[in-house]
C-alpha cells in the first residue's frame, strides 16, 4: 500500500519543478510586425537582452520584404536559450543552425552579444518562418536555406549601417574541395554531414538565390518561391524555362554563378 503515497510524493515534486521554471524570474518581451497581422513573443530565463529588441524589428523588417506578410494573423514566439556549449560553437561556424532553430511557431535562438551576429540568426530563421507560414509545404531545401541566408546577411548589413560598422562575411575556407554540382545542390533533401560540406551547401544555396532574385526581381522572385513551395511542387527549372524564358545559356549562366570567381575577385564574393 505504499505505492499511492510514492506517486503523490512524485507528483508533487514534479509539480514544484513546474511552478520553479515557470515562476517569476523568466521575463517575456512582446513586438508586433506588419501592422499587427504578426504577434512576436520573446521570452527569456532571465532579462530580455537589449540587443534582441533593437535587432528582431531590422530581421524582419527585412523577411518581410522579400517574402511578404503571413497570409493569417500569425504569432511567433521567440525563445532565448543560454549560451551554447564550446564544442558546439566551435563545430558548425558557418552553420546558422547551430545558434538557432525555427520548428513550427516558434523560434529558440542563442542571443550571443554581437548585433550583427544576432541580426544574421534572426533574419535567417524569421525568414524560414515566414516561408512556412506563406508556403506551409515549405520550399525545396536549397531555396528554404539560400533564402533565408540572402536575407539574413540584408538584416545583417541593416544592423551594420545603423550602427556604423562594417559587415565581414569571409568565405568558408576550403569551399572549393566541397562545392557541389547545379543538380546535387537542388536536389539535396537534407543537411550535408560534415562542416565543410554544410558550409559549402550554405554558401552555394544562397548564391544560387542571390542569382535567380537578380534575374527575376522580387515580386518574380515570390511568385517563383510559391510554385516551388506548392504540394507536388515542379522541377526547379520547369517555371524558369515556362514562365521566364530561361534557355541552356541561362542555366549554365546559374551553373556558374555556384562556383566562386577567385580569378576576378579577392576574399570576399560580395
Ligand atoms: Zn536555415
Amino acid at each position: 500500500m505504499s505505492h499511492p503515497l510514492r506517486i503523490s510524493a512524485i507528483m508533487l515534486f514534479w509539480t514544484g519543478l513546474a511552478l520553479l521554471t515557470g515562476g517569476a524570474q523568466g521575463a517575456t518581451i512582446r513586438q508586433d510586425f506588419a501592422d499587427g497581422r504578426i504577434v512576436c513573443v520573446i521570452s527569456s530565463s532571465g532579462e530580455v537582452p537589449e540587443i534582441v529588441s533593437a535587432v528582431l524589428p531590422i530581421a524582419m523588417k527585412a523577411a518581410l520584404e522579400r517574402i511578404g506578410p503571413p497570409p493569417d494573423p500569425a504569432q511567433l514566439s521567440i525563445r532565448l536559450l543560454d549560451p551554447p556549449p564550446f564544442y558546439k560553437r566551435a563545430k558548425a561556424l558557418f552553420q546558422a543552425e547551430a545558434f538557432a532553430t525555427q520548428t513550427g511557431d516558434e523560434i529558440a535562438l542563442h542571443p550571443g552579444k554581437d548585433p550583427l551576429k544576432l541580426a544574421f540568426r534572426l533574419g535567417h530563421e524569421v525568414t524560414h518562418w515566414l516561408a512556412y507560414k506563406r508556403h506551409p509545404a515549405r520550399p525545396p531545401l536549397w531555396l528554404d536555406e539560400g533564402l533565408a541566408q540572402m536575407v539574413a546577411s540584408e538584416a545583417a548589413e541593416t544592423c551594420a549601417r545603423t550602427r556604423q560598422q562594417d559587415l565581414e562575411r569571409p568565405r568558408p575556407p576550403k569551399l572549393e574541395g566541397h562545392l557541389l554540382a547545379l543538380d546535387e545542390l537542388v536536389g539535396m533533401r537534407s543537411y550535408p554531414p560534415s562542416a565543410a560540406r554544410s558550409a559549402a551547401f550554405y554558401w552555394q544555396a544562397e548564391a544560387l538565390v542571390r542569382a535567380l532574385h537578380a534575374r527575376l526581381g522580387t515580386a518574380e522572385f515570390a511568385v517563383y518561391l510559391g510554385l516551388l513551395s506548392a504540394p507536388g511542387a515542379p522541377d526547379w527549372q520547369a517555371p524558369l524555362r515556362e514562365r521566364w524564358y530561361f534557355s541552356d545559356w541561362d542555366v549554365n549562366w546559374l551553373a556558374e554563378q555556384i562556383r566562386p570567381q577567385t580569378e576576378t575577385r579577392g576574399g570576399d564574393p560580395h
